[in-house]
């Protein structure tokens, strides 16, 4: 029960800090949202890129999921979370950056390399991070011996690249990339050391975001 009231007293906060005094950010943000950067993000409890990118209320349009997957373009079949909002931040709202934030540690991709953990039932997780199913046999093919730890780094990393991949399979995400109105960023927050890594496309590594 302790943990309900944590949030309560931090909706307490949020709403001194947002709506007491002379705060006008949410004057403006109630006549509607302009935010610049969509963020596909995870959605483990360490990841908050609002946090991590020390965001305010009308930066971010966020998207997270199980291991910051993108799943490939596709209008058959089921419900479309991830494309729903895909469509909204690029079409409707018209971000100028998408950024896949990938991480260490990530349950979900820690699945995708070893399996589901012993004990556990899934109806719905397995089938989910298959999405990055290409980024797990990169990485068996191209570091066999590797420790199961640094097999699940370097997928982790190579899944935030599977994203980037799937993102240009939506023809109106691609038609903005070529005429340059949208960039696609695919970061890595390493949760051991705090830093955060950009790919380089050009170099085709990542490096040091600062
Ligand atoms: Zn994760």
């Amino acid at each position: 029960m302790a943990d309900i009231k944590k949030l309560i007293a931090g909706f307490k906060r949020f709403q001194e800090n947002y709506f007491g005094g002379d705060q006008e950010l949410f004057g403006q943000l109630k006549q509607g949202q302009s935010p610049s950067a969509m963020v596909i993000a995870c959605s483990d409890s360490r990841v908050d890129p609002a946090l991590l990118m020390d965001c305010e209320p009308g930066d971010q349009f966020v998207v997270r999921n199980v291991g910051s997957l993108v799943p490939p373009y596709e209008t058959g079949g089921g419900l479309h979370g991830v494309s729903t909002a895909l469509e909204f931040g690029v079409c409707v709202l018209g971000v100028q950056h998408l950024i896949v934030l990938g991480h260490s540690h990530c349950g979900g991709i820690e699945t995708l390399m070893h399996g589901i953990p012993k004990g556990t039932q899934s109806e719905f997780i397995v089938n989910w991070v298959n999405i990055a199913q290409r980024a797990r046999e990169r990485v068996v093919d191209e570091m066999p011996d590797a420790s199961a730890e640094q097999q699940s780094c370097a997928c982790e990393q190579a899944a935030v690249l599977v994203s980037l991949e799937n993102l240009l399979t939506f023809p109106w995400i691609k038609q903005r990339v070529q005429q340059g109105e949208l960039i696609l960023h695919g970061w890595y927050f390493d949760i051991d050391s705090g830093a955060m890594l950009a790919y380089d496309s050009i170099q085709g590594r990542y490096e040091p975001l600062l």
